[in-house]
């Protein structure tokens, strides 16, 4: 059994209900193709620039995954759209790397860019007005 986990901006959430990337995942769109049904699904904020408050975040959700007998290994990390890619809330985070540091130190290997697919950001990027993904 995989859970995965969407790491969302902290500034963009404060105008996004996230509805967008909880359907995408339910339906098996965008980068959540291919989940087995039995994928548990939960979201996180990055908790503000520069990502520093993952740090306690990412070890409580460590201590949680333990107590519930579950391993890091089966945890996939999304970065939600509005984190890494060029988009209409605004350009990719500066932050990316920093944050996949963190990750990476507290032993969550698997990760992700992005979750809902916008087909107008797409349009964007294909006619060069957003950046490509990276
Ligand atoms: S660190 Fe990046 S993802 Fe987090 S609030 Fe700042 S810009 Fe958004
Ligand atoms: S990717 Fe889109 S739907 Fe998901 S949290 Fe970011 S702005 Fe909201």
């Amino acid at each position: 059994m995989k859970l995965l986990v969407i790491i969302q901006c902290e500034d963009v959430v404060k105008r996004c209900s996230g509805f967008l990337c909880m359907n995408d995942f339910y339906e098996r769109l965008g980068k959540f193709e291919g989940y087995p049904d039995d994928t548990r699904y939960m979201t996180i904020t990055c908790g503000g620039c520069c990502g520093n408050l993952l740090t306690p975040k990412l070890e409580n959700l460590g201590m949680r995954l333990r107590k519930a007998g579950l391993a890091k290994e089966d945890v996939i990390i999304h970065f939600a759209s509005c984190v890494c890619s060029d988009n209409s809330h605004r350009l990719p985070c500066p932050f990316m790397n920093r944050m996949k540091a963190l990750l990476n130190r507290k032993g969550f290997n698997n990760i992700v860019l992005g979750t809902h697919v916008s087909k107008k950001a797409e349009e964007k990027r294909q006619a060069g007005i957003y950046k490509k993904w990276e």
